[in-house]
């Protein structure tokens, strides 16, 4: 790490690998010969065009995105796609939601407007420490379509198993695409917001299988159409330029880093650091149960949130920044995503024990 950068353990906008950073800035000024910017430039001149394209192939082949699949770049966050996915997919009947934590809350309420949602189980009752199992998933035979949250940021919880269901799955990867390998031919639709693990906020990608485009309600805005921004290839109107060339140098460092297989691998060993030396420890605790643990997020805290403060104020001194826990959680959360190099979690394990040693 150069000396200046801290580790950044946010949950998002979060930690961009360095070698990306270094890249974007040597490109800034002049991009490969054009004299100018890629925030500068027309997303219709053939420079950009060639970043777009090259953007999308790069993000198929990494994915493994079959060819029923598109891929679109879009904006308005995950969030909007908390309405999109209802709007284009529901037909104003019914579909299935999996409430595990804050965004499939979300999502599932807006889903309301345009139509019935049938909460297939809901983990509030234990502060979304867990995933269901299967066997607990109540699913409805008429839903258009079943919801998910693969990772619960705000919790630190993700499911370990894709659900089994007779219906489309659609799938909130926000915050654990691209850290593993994932069969989207299983999937209706899966969509992320790029600021957590691949790129600066502003843009979302949504993996929509073709055959479930252009039943939308006619009330839908065009712009939130997916059948018109597949037949648009996303350029219905300007797109998040920047924010998709960055994209495009994340997954080169991504394929350097041995694509999402070596993510997987990573992070698993970066988790396990992290949760076996919380285990350990006698003055934190865990809020994710065993089993339903996320290895992008880990959330842990004293019980006292005066020490909780202290720990946090203790690791930035040291240069481990935004540990603070998401308000609604509390506690300590530490977002370690593709981008959290090992030297970041082994400072933050040998923060803790420092930490402890004062304390215990
Ligand atoms: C951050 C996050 C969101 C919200 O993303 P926005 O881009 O801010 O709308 C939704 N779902 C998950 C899982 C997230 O982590």
């Amino acid at each position: 790490m150069t000396e200046d950068r801290v580790y950044n353990f946010s949950a998002g906008p979060s930690i961009m690998p360095e070698q990306v950073l270094q890249r974007a800035r040597a490109e800034l000024m002049n991009y490969h010969g054009s004299g100018m910017s890629v925030m500068e430039m027309s997303h219709r001149s053939p420079v950009f065009t060639e970043i777009f394209t090259d953007t999308k192939e790069k993000f198929r082949s990494i994915l493994h995105v079959p060819e029923s699949h598109e891929i679109l770049f879009l904006q308005g966050g995950a969030t909007l796609q908390f309405a999109a996915i209802p709007m284009n997919l529901m037909e104003g009947k019914t579909a299935d939601y999996a409430v595990t934590g804050n965004f499939s809350n979300k999502a599932a309420k807006e889903a309301e407007k345009y139509g019935s949602v049938h909460i297939a189980c809901d983990t509030a009752d234990t502060g979304h420490n867990r995933i269901p199992t299967q066997e607990e998933l109540d699913l409805s035979p008429d839903a258009k379509y079943f919801y998910y949250c693969a990772n619960n940021t705000i919790y630190g919880t993700e499911w370990q198993y894709v659900p089994e269901t007779a219906v489309p799955l659609v799938c909130d990867m926000s915050s654990d695409i691209l850290s593993r390998p994932v069969d989207v031919s299983r999937f209706g639709l899966i969509y992320a917001g790029a600021q957590k693990n691949m790129a600066p906020a502003g843009l979302t990608v949504v993996i929509i299988d073709k055959a479930l485009a252009g039943k939308e309600l006619p009330c839908t805005p065009q712009i939130m159409s997916y059948e018109t921004m597949i037949k648009n290839d996303s350029l219905l109107n300007t797109p998040p330029c920047w924010c998709i060339y960055m994209l495009s140098l994340v997954l080169d460092w991504l394929k350097e880093q041995g694509g999402v297989e070596g993510m997987e691998q990573l992070k698993k060993a970066r988790a396990k650091r992290l949760y076996d030396c919380l285990e350990e420890s006698r003055l934190f605790h865990l809020h994710a149960l065993p089993g339903s643990r996320s290895d992008m997020n880990v959330t842990f805290r004293t019980g006292d949130p005066e020490m909780d403060a202290e720990f946090i104020r203790f690791a930035a001194a040291r240069g481990l920044t935004n540990l603070k826990g998401h308000k609604i959680a509390g506690g300590m959360r530490a977002s370690i995503y593709n981008a959290m190099p090992m030297e970041g979690v082994e400072a933050l394990v040998d923060t803790i024990k420092e930490f402890e040693r004062k304390h215990v």
